[in-house]
């Protein structure tokens, strides 16, 4: 017997009425299907580590899909950073602007996540098509992928499944007709409160420690093995992005702010990987780093104390990003000229 595939559905921040109908509409056509099991949680970004929607979360075991409003790649890491963890399943789900190949996928220079299970973290973006059947017809391709794949029970449990894990995985009753999709916990139909703070991408991440030596409001720490670690999210100042302008790797995230690059857009154009904030800054005539450093003092003086300008944190290697940058321009011009459009 297959395990059904979880695919949990993250809610809005808004009571967007298309939003709603398109979540209904998904949770409601799934719930009828057998080999999936579909529950609801509120925004994944917005949910506290205690929240019973992580809880839940953290308490799947196999493959999982995950369909949230925001970037999958940001969806990913804050999952990750939740203790919600897998290995990155590919979705053929994307955005027409989005430059995808599931063959040619970019080599990963980043120290990577750690203590990651082998099962598949499906992140689809509920952006990309107004109307559920895109949805519905990229799950049951993931089912189908899934039920090939004969040895999942195997891979997920290292092949020595424990008698309880066994039971466990095979108990799952079929979902009854007209069921409605779980929220975990009655109480926590409430929508969380909107929260702010840096997501990293531990696939682009060199642990330069960058970050930390700049945000002056203790956002950062790092982890039991010196792993850069976003520790106190809540410190962060609501609106401000400062250190995704500073970081070299472009691996800290916003998922709410509203330049792609920085909410977790992929960054390609045409193919070539390339980060137009890095040289243009916020397009307003200030390259990154003289944005950053403003934001920062900002909040600083919102806070009350004094701004610093470039005397504090300013990380090493930015003279030599500001030429990288536009060495990448360079080449991406010479990229584009070679196409023929
Ligand atoms: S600045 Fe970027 S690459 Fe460096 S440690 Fe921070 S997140 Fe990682
Ligand atoms: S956005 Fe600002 S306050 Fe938040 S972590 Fe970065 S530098 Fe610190």
């Amino acid at each position: 017997m297959a395990k059904k595939l979880t695919v949990v559905i993250s809610q809005g921040q808004s009571k967007n009425p298309k939003q709603r109908a398109l979540e209904e509409e998904v949770a409601a056509r799934l719930i009828m299907d057998r080999d999936v099991e579909v529950s609801i949680v509120p925004h994944l970004y917005d949910m506290g580590p205690d929240h019973t929607g992580l809880l839940f979360l953290r308490g799947v075991s196999g493959p999982l899909v995950v369909l949230s409003w925001i970037y999958p790649r940001a969806a990913r890491w804050v999952l990750d950073r939740q203790g919600v963890k897998g290995r990155e399943g590919i979705s053929y789900l994307r955005g027409e602007d989005e430059d995808f190949d599931p063959e040619e996928q970019p080599e990963l220079q980043g120290i990577g996540a750690a203590d990651t299970p082998n099962r598949k973290l499906y992140c689809i973006d509920f952006r990309v098509e107004p109307t559920a059947q895109p949805y519905i017809d990229e799950i049951k391709r993931i089912v189908r992928d899934h039920s090939e794949q004969v040895v999942d029970l195997m891979s997920w449990i290292g092949g020595e499944p424990q008698p309880q894990q066994l039971e466990r995985y095979l108990a799952q009753p079929p979902a009854e007709e007209g069921a409605l999709p779980i929220l975990p916990n009655p109480q926590d139909a409430e929508p969380p409160k909107r929260r702010w703070y840096p997501v990293i991408d531990y696939d682009r991440c060199t642990n330069c420690m960058e970050c930390i030596d700049f945000c002056l409001f203790g956002v950062y720490g790092v982890d039991t093995l010196d792993r850069i670690l976003v520790e106190a999210q809540d410190n962060c100042k609501k609106g401000c992005p400062a250190c995704s302008r500073v970081c070299p790797e472009n691996a800290i995230m916003f998922p709410q702010h509203k330049t792609p690059a920085i909410a977790g857009a992929e960054g390609e154009v045409a193919g070539l990987k390339i980060d137009l904030t890095q040289l243009f800054g916020g397009g307003n005539g200030k390259d990154a780093l003289e944005m950053a450093i403003a934001e920062r003092d900002a909040e600083l003086v919102n806070d009350g104390r004094d701004a610093v300008g470039a005397t504090v944190g300013i990380p090493r290697r930015q003279t030599q990003t500001a030429q990288q940058a536009k060495d990448e321009l360079d080449d991406l011009m010479d990229g584009l000229d070679a196409l023929d459009f």
